[in-house]
């Protein structure tokens, strides 16, 4: 299986190449040549498989340029800090059932993708003998996923920017109390978006990104995509398995159209998912996208802050990826709209709008603050469950969209404690910490002030990085 460009202007890659790349060489995405396909006996027979063996088969179909023996050992210590079951179901009622994505060391999705990450990645860097220093900027998740799920890592360093003071007590202390020679925790004078820019300046001048073996782990990597679409499958599974549902929708709190697009290539391969449901909050970019076909990204002023901050973002990487499809894979299509983006500000797609659920099962929804309150206080009533905000904003969005004899699975993208102050909002509870979590706030903090000055960072990595 080779990756081609989004845009049809770079060589076709294999996936151990495409995934140390991040953007193509012409500015586009990797996409798979053809999509892998799974047929209805194949499916039936990974029911029996434990989750690291379902990644395995899943894996297996995109990085065919890997060992199946060298997969199955990277599945297995990807998974191995998981609870069993890895990726639990639980019902909380009206139809509804949680997917438990968020049971590994960050308590957030990211952690299913970045585990499996760190174990390919090493293995690509061995076999070419090379090291890779990532260059991340975080607003909170993603850093702390990269860096637990690349601690210790011989061929790998992590400079991971996060803005001075932004960050909420827990994720600061989630980051910084990893005390490991290989990461290094950078808090920049400014916010996110001058994190993100440092993050772009060194990137983009091709000495300096060459000279200090500089990559992005960012949400667009072909390693957390591929990852992801394994617990789909899983997920798909275990809720037939226990229902005999035979119809089975999937909702997604979304941002960046990561987490969702892996479900629209798991749907793409053959799982047979009825409807993909969107879910957004107050930065309703493709929520406006689904229900108009009008893709308008916002900027950052325009950007609001709200209680499920990971879903804060106006304008999704992935979704160049889902357009590639719409548009029937063809690069000069996805050319032409990222030309409208740039002079008019918005790309227009409305003219295949019936497509969007017809042939890809995708509907969307938006939830606010006072939803995502109300949410998490009916479903501590009704289920006795505490859900995080981001899964509330799944739960509003699914119960729209919820029809009878239908089994509603909604992604649990985070754990409550993550976010103890919205949750003592919502139903008065002050969250109590396990002993290992109130070890890890109560730990010393590794972390470096610097600048917002691309010369001081460039000369901080140098002094430290791999060579
Ligand atoms: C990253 C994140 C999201 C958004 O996922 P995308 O892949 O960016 O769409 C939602 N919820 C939580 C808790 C996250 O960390």
């Amino acid at each position: 299986m080779l990756y081609i460009s989004t845009r049809g202007g770079a060589e076709p890659l294999p996936y151990c190449d495409a995934l140390l790349e991040g953007l193509a060489t012409d500015g586009g995405l990797a996409v798979p040549q053809e999509m892998p396909s799974v047929s209805p006996e194949t499916l039936e027979r990974w029911r029996a498989l434990t989750y690291p063996q379902l990644a395995t088969e899943v894996l297996a179909l995109f990085a065919t340029d890997i060992e199946r023996d060298d997969l199955a050992r990277m599945t297995e210590a990807a998974y191995a800090p998981f609870p069993d079951a890895v990726v639990p179901l639980r019902r909380i009622g009206g139809g509804i059932t949680l997917v438990g994505l968020s049971e590994g060391p960050t308590l957030a999705f990211k952690d299913l993708a970045m585990q499996f990450l760190g174990q390919v990645v090493e293995h690509a860097l061995a076999r070419t003998g090379s090291v890779l220093n990532v260059l991340g900027a975080t607003s909170g998740d993603t850093g702390s996923a990269a860096e637990y799920a690349l601690r210790g890592k011989e061929r790998i360093a992590v400079f991971m920017l996060s803005p001075q003071g932004r960050m909420s007590p827990f994720q600061r202390a989630q980051m910084f109390s990893l005390d490991e020679p290989n990461i290094h925790n950078i808090a920049i004078e400014g916010v996110f978006d001058d994190c993100q820019n440092l993050v772009k300046e060194l990137a983009g001048d091709l000495e300096v990104k060459r000279s200090l073996h500089l990559g992005a782990v960012n949400s667009i990597n072909l390693a957390r995509i591929t990852a992801q679409v394994v617990y789909y499958f899983w997920a798909w599974l275990r809720a037939t398995d226990a229902d005999g549902h035979a119809e089975v929708s999937i909702t997604v709190p979304s941002g960046n159209f990561g987490n969702i697009l892996s479900g629209f290539y798991a749907r793409e391969m053959g799982l047979p998912i009825r409807r993909l449901v969107l879910a957004a909050n107050e930065n309703n970019v493709l929520d406006e996208f689904f229900r108009t076909g009008i893709y308008r990204p916002r900027s950052a002023a325009q950007t609001l802050q709200t209680s499920s901050p990971s879903m804060d973002i106006s304008k999704a990487s992935n979704l160049e990826r889902f357009i590639f499809e719409l548009v029937g894979r063809d690069p000069e299509r996805v050319v032409a709209a990222w030309k409208d983006l740039e002079t008019q500000g918005f790309a227009d797609f409305s003219a295949d709008l019936a497509r969007f659920t017809a042939e890809f099962g995708i509907v969307s929804g938006t939830s606010t603050h006072a939803d995502r309150l109300a949410t998490i206080r009916e479903v501590h009533e009704e289920a006795g469950e505490i859900i995080d905000p981001h899964t509330a904003d799944g739960v509003t969005v699914a119960r729209q969209y919820i029809e009878p004899g239908e089994a509603m699975l909604v992604l649990e993208t985070a754990k409550p404690e993550k976010f103890a102050e919205t949750i003592h909002e919502a139903i008065g509870i002050e969250l109590t910490y396990s002993d290992e979590l109130q070890a890890m706030l109560d730990a010393p903090q590794h972390v470096v002030d610097l600048p917002d000055d691309a010369a001081a960072l460039t000369a901080f990595i140098r002094e430290r990085a791999l060579s």
